[in-house]
């Protein structure tokens, strides 16, 4: 079979046997895959430290004749984030974000969008630009490529229009906003002004570029910060495994 070439994101490495590893990536071409690294333990000029999670890396593979796993090939270490593996924190964030990744985009769901916002998130917290808006930026779209975009048009109970005028209520059962005439707002169903709104509509945007910058008040970012928890909650199910860890921590 044909080698496989692609860049990658390392997701997370496991030893196998004596002296293999398997690793999860995230492909620019084909999506979240595993595969084994033969003799990647012993030294091994095919892979010379290029297999650490959160790496970038460009590497060939080829598919086995039988199961899920590919056989890794070579590798080639293109970026390795170093900023985050110095900070205990920005590890947790980054751990949050390959965790969303593969939870949004199980085995071979190939997203050539997710792979990009991956890659310029990790980099925009290794290089510490604004970490917190990051984050949220990060969440606010994944979820959208991953099919989960909030609906900021109009209320899900009355279908009235929303103009950007005055708050409107998150309700997260439809991942749709409210209008104040049909909800409360409450810790279920979160509020946000039109500042907020407006942020989140141009951070669901694919058609704007990546951003780590919101432009938008310290308030409207905690309001963000709300609905997108409580969305993501809701989503996926569980709260992530990662994301009891980031709370607790304040970013300096
Ligand atoms: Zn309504």
């Amino acid at each position: 079979m044909e080698p496989k070439k692609t860049e990658a994101i390392i997701l997370r490495t496991r030893d196998l046997g004596e002296s293999d590893l398997l690793v999860t990536f995230f492909s620019s071409l084909y999506g979240n895959l595993k595969g084994v690294a033969k003799g990647a333990r012993r030294s091994s000029k095919r892979f010379a430290n290029s297999l650490s999670t959160f790496s970038l890396v460009d590497l060939q593979s080829r598919e086995r004749r039988s199961g899920d796993l590919v056989l890794l090939e070579s590798c080639e270490l293109l970026d390795g984030f170093p900023g985050i593996r110095s900070d205990y924190n920005l590890l947790l964030r980054a751990s949050y974000m390959v965790e969303m990744t593969e939870t949004l985009f199980p085995s071979n769901v190939p997203s050539f969008e997710m792979f990009q916002l991956l890659r310029f998130a990790l980099e925009a917290i290794s290089k510490r630009q604004n970490v917190d808006e990051s984050m949220i930026s990060f969440q606010a779209r994944a979820m959208k490529i991953g099919g989960f975009g909030i609906n900021l048009s109009r209320c899900s109970r009355c279908g009235r229009q929303y103009k950007g005028e005055g708050r409107a209520l998150f309700h997260p059962p439809s991942g749709s906003i409210v209008c104040l005439a049909c909800e409360k707002e409450s810790v279920m169903t979160p509020g946000m002004g039109p500042d907020t709104v407006s942020a989140l509509h141009r951070v669901q945007s694919s058609e704007r570029p990546l951003s780590n910058r919101l432009e938008c008040s310290d308030n409207a970012v905690s309001e963000l910060k709300a609905v997108l928890t409580s969305h993501i909650e809701h989503c996926l199910g569980k709260k992530l495994k990662s994301a009891k860890y980031l709370h607790p921590i304040r970013f300096q």
